[in-house]
């Protein structure tokens, strides 16, 4: 074990959704901007055993690391501000910590004693935190407790950061993220509701080191000075956290407020001059100020909250930056799209994206979408079950089996051009039992695919059931659609496109997980620029 790893761990006051994940990021970006390694974790307070089982409605997307782990949508911001892998590890919920403590009671691992919250719940909670600074590779830990302080679910977490606290001494820091409420009448910040979060993490033993304080004013220096005074923390630890147009500009404004410096100094670390973010800058400078902007449609059934696509949207924002221009998403939902319609709603709309997903619902949107960006030159990219549904509308309307669809949808079509594999047919269990993580994948040159890439192997992230076909591998690509990429070890198809198209895609694993501010992924660099390359088409023959 790394005795010289620190542990930061953020927790959350007021309110829920006041962007812990993000400030929690940007701190680990400064940190890293500054030479250190650093890693973040999410301990979620709900006892599903990961997110895997739940409605993306409910809990947003599901982001799937490279060791196969369904995890929080957060993580996915992890990965795009730090630029590195997160895994299982950085992603543990209280079902997991449960289950892992009643195995061991059933294994007899306690020797006979009661298993109780305290010790047996806080120790497991404690070991998963240090197991991240076992592998030695990181300076920093930070921890992100999700829910609010003062939620019955998230006491055993706030139990096992003071026990942390007390056991590390100088080692551990932990940082409240809070709100200050703007009262427009009097045109005052109140901090009151901090002053009380703050309170309540006393009585469970915990003194924050430093606060920073959600706000849409910014906070004057007398305001921080009473907030220092009646929480315990020093006033230059007291850090305004001012709404952002973006997230990416979070980091920048808390190098700003020193929020690295004020966590350096209190760890007892010396500090090196002066934090490069000069590309990080460059990024947002190109991001706000973009040359251009190019409207791309975004078919899916979970449109109604657009986090279940975070991992696509921001996917597509790096894609935008890295082409000098901004992708507007204009979100349609699949349920609403028919064949007579689909001319009127994609129009103006230079590419389409089908979405990742679940079950029959909108399939008949998905499958006329496609039909109509394939006859008409539109660029395309379907994702997962957007590729799946590419498959099946070229079956259908290019090789003409009129019945054939996926195994999901129909389980009685005669032509199951997406299909279970046998090995995968007797599993009943929903959670973790998909193809999950990265597999590697070959690619054909000679290929659109090729030209995307640039490279012949490559790894993506996966996380799906069904998988094509291969049976009609040979009447596809007689036909003009190919499998581009293929896994080398099953020879599953992992990549589709068309020959006659100047740009249709459809992938079976999930790009949007390997796009990051740093490297944003080639597929949707390219989708971009043949989305822009319609676009000024269309304005010349406009001319
Ligand atoms: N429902 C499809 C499958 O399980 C696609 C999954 C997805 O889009 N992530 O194969």
């Amino acid at each position: 074990m790394s005795i010289h790893t620190k542990y930061i761990f953020v927790t959350g006051g007021v309110a829920s959704s006041l962007g812990k994940g993000i400030v929690s990021a940007s701190l680990a970006k400064l940190l890293q901007a500054r030479g250190h390694s650093v890693t973040i974790q999410k301990l979620d307070p709900y006892l599903n055993v990961d997110p895997g089982t739940l409605n993306p409605y409910e809990h947003g997307e599901c982001f799937v690391t490279d060791d196969g782990a369904e995890t929080d949508l957060d993580l996915g911001h992890y990965e795009r501000f730090l630029n590195v892998p997160t895994s299982q590890a950085n992603n543990v919920t209280t079902g997991r910590i449960y289950q892992s403590v009643i195995e061991k009671e059933r294994k007899g691992d306690y020797l006979g004693k009661t298993v109780q919250v305290i010790p047996h719940i806080t120790d497991e909670i404690k070991n998963r935190i240090r197991l991240l600074a076992k592998t030695g590779n990181y300076e920093f830990v930070i921890t992100e407790i999700g829910g609010t302080v003062g939620d019955i679910e998230s006491l055993p977490y706030i139990e096992a950061v003071r026990q942390m606290k007390w056991e590390l001494g100088a080692n551990c820091i932990s940082i409240h993220l809070t709100l200050l409420p703007y009262l427009s009448t009097t045109g005052e910040l109140k901090t009151k509701p901090t002053q009380h979060s703050v309170k309540m993490l006393l009585e469970y033993g915990v003194q924050p080191d430093i606060l920073v304080c959600r706000t849409e004013h910014k906070i004057s220096r007398d305001l921080k000075n009473k907030i220092a005074l009646f929480c315990n923390v020093e006033p230059n630890a007291v850090i305004e956290a001012i709404d952002a147009s973006t997230i990416y500009e979070v980091p920048v404004l808390m190098a700003a407020e020193e929020l690295d410096l004020v966590v350096l100094n209190k760890l007892n670390i010396p500090v090196s001059e002066k934090v490069d973010m000069s590309s990080w800058e460059v990024f947002l400078g190109k991001m706000k100020d973009p040359k251009s902007e190019v409207r791309i449609g975004l078919v899916g059934k979970y449109i109604e909250l657009k986090d279940s696509y975070k991992s696509i949207s921001e996917s597509f924002i790096h894609a935008g930056v890295a082409n000098d221009t901004r992708v507007k998403i204009e979100w349609i939902h699949s349920e609403s799209i028919t064949d007579e319609n689909v001319k009127e709603k994609f129009k103006g709309l230079k590419g389409i994206l089908v979405a990742p997903g679940f079950g029959n619902r909108g399939i008949d949107g998905k499958i006329a979408a496609i039909k109509y960006v394939r006859e008409n030159n539109i660029p395309f990219l379907g994702i997962c079950l957007g590729m799946q549904c590419a498959v099946v509308e070229f079956a259908r309307n290019v090789l003409g089996l009129k019945d054939a669809h996926s195994r999901e949808m129909n389980p009685a079509t005669t032509n199951p051009v997406i299909d279970l594999l046998e090995a995968q047919k007797k599993i009943v269990n929903k959670g973790g039992t998909m193809r999950l993580g990265s597999y590697p994948c070959n690619i054909s040159e000679d290929t659109k695919a090729f030209e995307v890439y640039n490279k012949n192997k490559v790894s993506e992230r996966h996380r799906h059931r069904y998988e094509f076909n291969n049976e009609y591998l040979g009447a596809f690509k007689a036909a003009g659609m190919l499998a581009s990429g293929i896994n080398p070890e099953g020879g599953l198809v992992e990549i589709v496109e068309l020959k006659e198209h100047p740009w249709f895609i459809g992938v079976q694993f999930h790009p949007e997980y390997k796009s990051t501010v740093v490297n944003p992924h080639p597929l949707f660099v390219s989708f971009v620029k043949a989305a822009i390359s319609v676009k000024d088409k269309s304005l010349k023959s406009k001319v």
